[in-house]
């Protein structure tokens, strides 16, 4: 598909005066997804019983609190009033919606929630809670999101995780599609099959298969080959590249050809046009972006994270301001940095936190903070009660 932009122009080189041999987004995008971003969601019915193909609202009343007035509608198919906002963080919150999205750009920036409260004026507690709701909303956001990508070339890795400092390391599987810079998959947990399956298989389903043979990076991880035979089977070329480190520094990397014939592998490598050579240093790069983006997982940090569900939330919430929001130094097309969403064509524009925050997720319902919160507390009486 991009064999001919390889031969006639670098799009390094002439990417700098708009002359890059990428397509630009308009060229490159998904009929199949709604790639525009609503400016506000219209109100809609947040109950999931309610038959939402033929209701309709009215506007009932308008809330009054201190600092708004919010106006109320109700469904006339279930009679039920509900707020604009619902199913959105900003529901129910008593601060305003600026002041949220600035905590969260802090907290993805590798600042601290101590030092976030400190720098707005806010309780710690408070800005838990926001980054809790907001990772909540960013993890479904992605699920949406982040779907049927072209893939040129994959690369996989695993990050050491602490989440104390005497505790044993966790691993975030992360994976990254080299052409456009988006990560893909995140997943943290040990190092074992099941979890290494279970990224493969979230790698394998957002991706199209449509066309020629991936080209799939990773280390030298034992039940990396498996599970890539296993799960994209025919559909890519794996090789892995092993380090041998020497006080810590890398002496010396074998690469080795693991899945596919030489051939297709010579026909991948073409395609891709960033790799000259067989290399994991893109997911690498991620992995860096990653430790300097989370104050939990700078090195020799005591701002670590209490919980495998708050590291992975924090992840997701990360994943979703590398994709949508953060401009890519090396996606530069003239003036313009792209996202790597938008230069995988997953959506039209660089989004906002108020964008993605606003985006209607109504259908999931397990996105409301409070009953989440009260499904949690039923769950952990439930398990007392066992015990
Ligand atoms: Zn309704």
């Amino acid at each position: 598909m991009l064999s001919h932009v390889r031969k006639f122009a670098c799009p390094r080189a002439f990417g700098a005066f708009g002359l890059g041999g990428r397509k630009t987004p308009s060229e490159h995008l998904n009929p199949n997804l709604e790639t525009a971003m609503p400016r506000r969601p219209l109100p809609r019915c947040p109950r999931p019983n309610c038959s939402r193909k033929t209701t309709t609202y009215t506007k009932h009343s308008l809330l009054k609190s201190r600092r708004r007035t919010q106006r109320r509608y109700r469904c006339t198919a279930c009679n039920k009033t509900f707020a604009a906002n619902v199913g959105t963080p900003y529901h129910r919150m008593r601060h305003p919606a600026k002041l949220f999205d600035q905590v969260i750009a802090l907290a993805t920036e590798g600042n601290t929630r101590a030092g976030v409260a400190r720098a707005l004026g806010l309780s710690p507690g408070t800005v838990a809670r926001w980054i809790e709701k907001a990772s909540a909303h960013a993890q479904a956001f992605n699920e949406l999101k982040v779907q049927k990508v072209e893939p040129v070339e994959l690369q996989s890795d695993e990050l050491k995780v602490l989440l104390s400092q005497k505790s044993r390391p966790l691993w975030a599987y992360t994976a990254i599609e080299v052409w456009s810079r988006l990560w893909t998959t995140t997943l943290v947990g040990k190092r074992t099959l099941r979890n290494t399956v279970l990224h493969f298989r979230d790698m394998n389903e957002r991706c199209r298969k449509s066309g020629p043979r991936v080209l799939i990076s990773t280390d030298a991880f034992k039940y990396n080959a498996g599970v890539i035979a296993r799960t994209f089977g025919p559909s890519c070329v794996h090789v892995q590249v092993i380090k041998r480190f020497r006080k810590s520094r890398v002496v010396h990397a074998d690469k080795r050809l693991v899945l596919g014939a030489p051939w297709q592998f010579d026909d991948a490598m073409e395609r891709s046009e960033d790799s000259k050579t067989i290399n994991t240093a893109y997911v690498e790069r991620l992995n860096l972006t990653i430790r300097r983006s989370l104050a939990s997982l700078q090195r020799k940090t005591n701002a670590t994270c209490r919980s495998i569900e708050s590291l992975a939330g924090q992840l997701e919430l990360l994943r979703c301001s590398y994709n949508f929001i953060r401009p890519h130094s090396s996606l530069k097309f003239g003036r313009v940095n792209r996202t790597p969403a938008q230069q995988a064509g997953l959506v039209s524009e660089r989004l906002t936190w108020r964008k993605i925050f606003t985006a209607r997720l109504l259908d999931r319902p397990d996105l409301s903070f409070r009953s989440r919160m009260r499904a949690r507390a039923v769950g952990q009486a439930h398990l007392s009660g066992a015990g």
